[in-house]
């Protein structure tokens, strides 16, 4: 019999979904027997088939979004978070800073097509409070963190899913599939402002480019760096990140960074809590940043 997989698109951009289309040929060679009973990028299903594997995008940003994600749960056996935004609130989380009725206003009566008359349109979604990720409202079987997830871990997830017999998910950092080497350097500066170094085969860190790749769990294999770009965090923190309340991003990367090139590190945490909206981007609405004792999230990006 085939195993019946359904998918939902929440608060998200639908990258997951096109990452899932992309997957499609190799899903199917991975793993014989698959059917598609519900994927809104591609056909337009209201109801929710029964299936044996729930793939969710996006977190849950309205009560439209809190319906259909209490739906998937209802009609699928194993759910899965699917991508950043599902996992820890991802880019969606930045509305996590603001009060519901402000992005609205923003959105809605403040923009060159809003309505004259400066009514909210018909239609206009019905905001919750704050941005969740979905294991905040419903059991979750599987976690695939990531912007959108890589297809080699998405294949591995399906097939543990289904039962296959594959090796254990790595728990390591993006920085144990770099190909650059840390180095101890001596008179660099901190590189505000930049993503990528002057050197292909030096650590980022080494170079003063803030790269959050050892605080980042490896769900890539070391996409960026490996190709000249400081790692943004897109899959999520690493798991001593998540498991102990002490630490955090910006007190690690810059004890990191300090000792491998002798940058002051209080200027390096300076400068990551001002641009905390971008160093913390990806999982800023979930609780396990934002309820970390040394996280002033708030207070950092002047809200
Ligand atoms: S995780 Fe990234 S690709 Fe997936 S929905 Fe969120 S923003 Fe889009
Ligand atoms: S910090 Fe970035 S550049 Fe340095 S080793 Fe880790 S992933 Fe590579
Ligand atoms: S290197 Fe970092 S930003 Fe790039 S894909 Fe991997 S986790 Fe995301």
């Amino acid at each position: 019999m085939k195993a019946r997989i359904s998918t939902e698109w929440l608060s998200g951009c639908s990258g997951c979904h096109v990452a899932v289309v992309d997957l499609h040929e190799k899903l199917l060679n991975l793993v014989e027997d698959v059917e598609f009973v519900r994927i809104p990028v591609l056909v337009d299903e209201k109801g929710y088939p029964e299936a044996d594997i729930g793939i969710v995008e996006g977190a849950v940003r309205s009560e439209h979004d809190r319906h259909c994600l209490l739906k998937m749960r209802e009609s699928c056996k194993k759910l899965v978070a699917f991508g950043t935004c599902a996992v820890y609130g991802g880019p969606s989380g930045i509305g996590w800073l603001y009060d519901k009725d402000t992005i609205l206003d923003k959105i809605y009566k403040e923009t060159v097509t809003s309505q004259k008359d400066g009514a909210m349109p018909e239609g206009a979604p019905v905001l919750e409070q704050s941005v969740t990720p979905i294991d905040e409202v419903v059991d979750i079987d599987f976690y695939i963190p990531g912007c959108p997830p890589h297809p080699y871990f998405i294949a591995l997830a399906v097939k543990t899913l289904l039962g296959a017999s594959v090796p254990e998910m790595s728990t390591k950092t993006v920085c144990s599939a770099c190909q650059r080497k840390m180095e101890k350097r001596e008179g660099v500066k901190l590189q505000k402002g930049m993503s990528s170094g002057t050197e292909d085969d030096v650590c980022l860190l080494s170079q003063g480019v803030i790269c959050l790749g050892s605080v980042t769990l490896d769900r890539c294999q070391a996409q960026c760096p490996n190709k000249g770009v400081a790692c943004a965090g897109c899959a999520g923190p690493s798991l001593d990140l998540i498991t102990e309340p002490h630490l955090d991003i910006r007190t690690l990367i810059a004890k990191r960074m300090s000792l491998l090139t002798g940058i002051d590190r209080q200027e390096i945490i300076d400068y990551i809590e001002k641009e905390a909206k971008t160093f913390y981007s990806y999982a800023l609405s979930s609780p396990s940043i934002y309820k970390k004792p040394t996280v002033e999230m708030r207070e950092w990006a002047g809200k």
